[in-house]
């Protein structure tokens, strides 16, 4: 999966502030490991993060990597910059992941081109740096 470093970027997105369940998420997110939660007993992936299996209520699961192989669902182009970072317009792509069907993750787009429906497209990592130090968002770009 590729690593785009924006440290260089003029004013840095916002960093995220991980709570409980999406601590380790993050923690996965900043080493460039794109693994989600799967269920220990019925094997559904999660997310977003969370203690309770959503299909079986177990309290189970391991994290696991996935492809980072999706399909475009949707997408929104924002002709507001609601954040610092976000240059207007940009687009968000709710990526339809491969490994289940019903499992949608989303994120910045990372293509001049415009997202069409059903289109392949791939995680990517986009390295950040603020008056913190670093950090990672991801993206969606087509394959
Ligand atoms: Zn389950």
């Amino acid at each position: 999966m590729a690593v785009v470093d924006r440290s260089a970027d003029q004013v840095p997105k916002p960093r995220p502030y991980p709570e409980r369940d999406s601590a380790p998420w993050w923690e996965r997110v900043n080493q460039h490991r794109f693994e989600l939660q799967r269920c220990d007993r019925c094997e559904a992936w999660r997310w977003p993060p969370r203690a309770m299996c959503g299909r079986c209520a177990s309290f189970e699961f391991t994290w696991v990597p996935l492809s980072g192989r999706a399909t475009v669902e949707s997408w929104v182009v924002n002709h507001h910059a609601f954040l610092p970072g976000f240059a207007s317009p940009y687009t968000v792509v709710l990526g339809r992941l491969n490994e289940q069907d019903d499992l949608c993750l989303p994120a910045t787009w990372q293509s001049d081109a415009d997202p069409t429906p059903g289109q392949s497209i791939q995680i990517a990592f986009e390295a950040h740096t603020d008056d913190d130090g670093p950090f990672t968002l991801l993206a969606w770009r087509p394959t």
